[in-house]
């Protein structure tokens, strides 16, 4: 196999240079990291796992009309994704109190919120991800008005569409957060889904139990972390009987 040039390598993924312009390579790495990069660790199996969820929940979300820059997963680890400028804003939806909400607000966690709230987030390592406002977003030009809006919107359809969906195999969609990109068409600007939608940036919760089945099983030591990324993919219909390994194994002939 030729060498591929490697564009970028973050915390879960590394991007690498596509096969045709225009085209990138996401690799989903097992790395894990919590609390602005203090705790790192291993989920063993969690790329192959994200891969998988996020080609489902991103093809899902394309068949409702939401742009995506994802094009066909490539095998276990990889996906194809279309090259997009990444708008530095972590949008967060949130429908049940957790997390940093509830820390700063004193809100326990599990109150339903009176509504769904989107929160801004600017996208800096080195600043820990500070919460911001749109007043932020359009003086400091990361993004004009005309994207949040458009940001806002498919945000909002996503938290719809993936709060019924999730509902329907018995998990609650607390939160999540998502990525945003420009993709240029001849001189034509489009925003369109970026990063992943995995356990790793959702919340998600069984309906009956309160039991948490996504990353905050790694950041509070809950244990069975690996089982618990499986185990929505199992509820999703894509975990094959055999489990992570056998991933795009052949079927053997009937
Ligand atoms: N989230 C994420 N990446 C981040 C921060 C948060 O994917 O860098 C997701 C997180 O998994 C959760 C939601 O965004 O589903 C809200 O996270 P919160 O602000 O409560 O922060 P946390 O408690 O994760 O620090």
């Amino acid at each position: 196999m030729t060498r591929r040039r490697r564009i970028y390598e973050g915390k879960a993924k590394v991007l690498f240079e596509g096969p045709e312009p225009g085209t990138l390579v996401q690799y989903f790495k097992d790395d894990a990291t919590a609390f602005h990069n203090q705790k790192h660790g291993i989920i063993t199996g969690k790329g192959v796992l994200n891969n998988r969820i996020s080609e489902y929940l991103m093809t899902k979300l394309g068949e409702i009309g939401v742009p995506t820059h994802f094009v066909r997963r490539l095998n276990m680890r990889e996906q194809l994704v279309r090259e997009v400028e990444i708008i530095p804003i972590e949008l967060v939806v949130r429908n049940v109190a957790a997390g940093s909400l509830s820390k700063r607000f004193g809100i326990p966690e599990g109150t339903q919120l009176p509504r769904s709230i989107m929160e801004y987030y600017y996208k800096s390592d080195e600043l820990n991800d500070p919460i911001v406002s749109e007043e932020h977003i359009t003086a400091f030009g990361w993004a004009t008005p005309q994207d949040l809006d458009d940001m806002m919107a498919l945000s909002l359809r996503i938290n719809d569409y993936l709060s019924g969906l999730f509902l329907g195999i018995g998990l609650k969609l607390v939160d999540f957060k998502v990525e945003f990109g420009r993709l240029w068409e001849n001189d034509e600007m489009r925003i369109v889904l970026a990063d992943e939608i995995s356990p790793d940036n959702c919340r998600l919760w069984d309906v009956k139990t309160n039991q948490k089945l996504d990353k905050d099983r790694f950041r509070e030591d809950l244990g069975r972390v690996e089982e618990a990324y499986q185990e929505v993919a199992r509820r999703l219909g894509i975990l094959p009987e055999g489990g992570v390994d056998t991933f795009n194994t052949p079927k053997p002939a009937p």
